[in-house]
């Protein structure tokens, strides 16, 4: 994933700079007066024409990680969960992070690709352990519920009380290559939100800056029974 994320980066920066300048070369002619109407327009249609590729190459990237042949199992959203919390266990303990899980009792089945729900939810504690790192130590708290939501949909909720995001983030979470972190790909959220979407679900966030953040992921519920899954 990091490589294949380090090509595509490397591959839109082409258009990415052309884009720059072809229009710092417009803006630069037209304050000067000397840019013929025609050569501006060539370059504009540069611009929309590298635009457009960037575009192209995006969609390829969110085509990679949805595969042709989707795959489809009944799982458990609580097993998820779980799995996930196990792969985090280490750096929650190095950064003494509580977490509480409020699993709903009853099993929540949803009819999904384990894998990919499970690394959506994956990135999402990731995200949640950097933004709990600027808190004091004894207060980095995270709760991880699940349940059915009252529309019927199966849901999981992953809360933090760490940094929060600015409201003019927030607009911006799922952009691809969005990211406020230094080493950040800003992949994560973007690529999770296809995968949710792919699932007939949604993801949602709620935050408030220094106060917290909320990611809420709606899958459709599945009504078969649990027993008949561990057959
Ligand atoms: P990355 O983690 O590489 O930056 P993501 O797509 O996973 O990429 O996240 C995008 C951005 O969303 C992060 O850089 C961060 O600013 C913000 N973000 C995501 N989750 C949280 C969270 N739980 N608390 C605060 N900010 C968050």
């Amino acid at each position: 994933m990091g490589e294949m994320a380090t090509g595509i980066a490397h591959e839109l920066n082409q258009p990415l700079s052309a884009i720059v300048n072809f229009a710092n070369g417009c803006a630069r002619r037209i304050r000067l007066g000397i840019g013929e109407k025609e050569e501006l327009v060539r370059a504009m249609e540069q611009i929309s024409l590298q635009a457009k590729r960037a575009g192209e190459i995006i969609k390829r990237l969110r085509g990679m990680v949805t595969r042709q042949q989707p795959v489809r199992e009944y799982a458990d959203l609580n097993a998820l969960v779980k799995d996930a919390c196990a792969l985090i266990a280490h750096d929650r303990q190095k950064l003494r992070i509580t977490i509480e899980l409020l699993l709903s009792r009853q099993p929540v089945i949803a009819r999904i690709d384990p894998v990919q729900i499970e690394q959506v939810i994956l990135n999402l504690l990731r995200n949640a352990l950097d933004a709990l790192g600027d808190r004091p130590d004894e207060d980095r708290h995270l709760l991880i519920e699940t349940g059915f939501s009252s529309q019927g949909m199966a849901f999981i909720r992953v809360k933090d009380n760490g940094s929060g995001i600015a409201a003019e983030d927030l607009k911006h979470l799922f952009d691809p290559f969005f990211s406020t972190k230094k080493t950040g790909m800003g992949m994560g959220l973007s690529i999770s939100q296809t995968i949710v979407a792919e699932h007939n679900g949604r993801i949602m966030a709620d935050s408030l800056k220094g106060k917290g953040t909320v990611f809420t992921i709606e899958l459709p519920a599945s009504s078969v029974i649990a027993e008949s899954i561990a057959s």
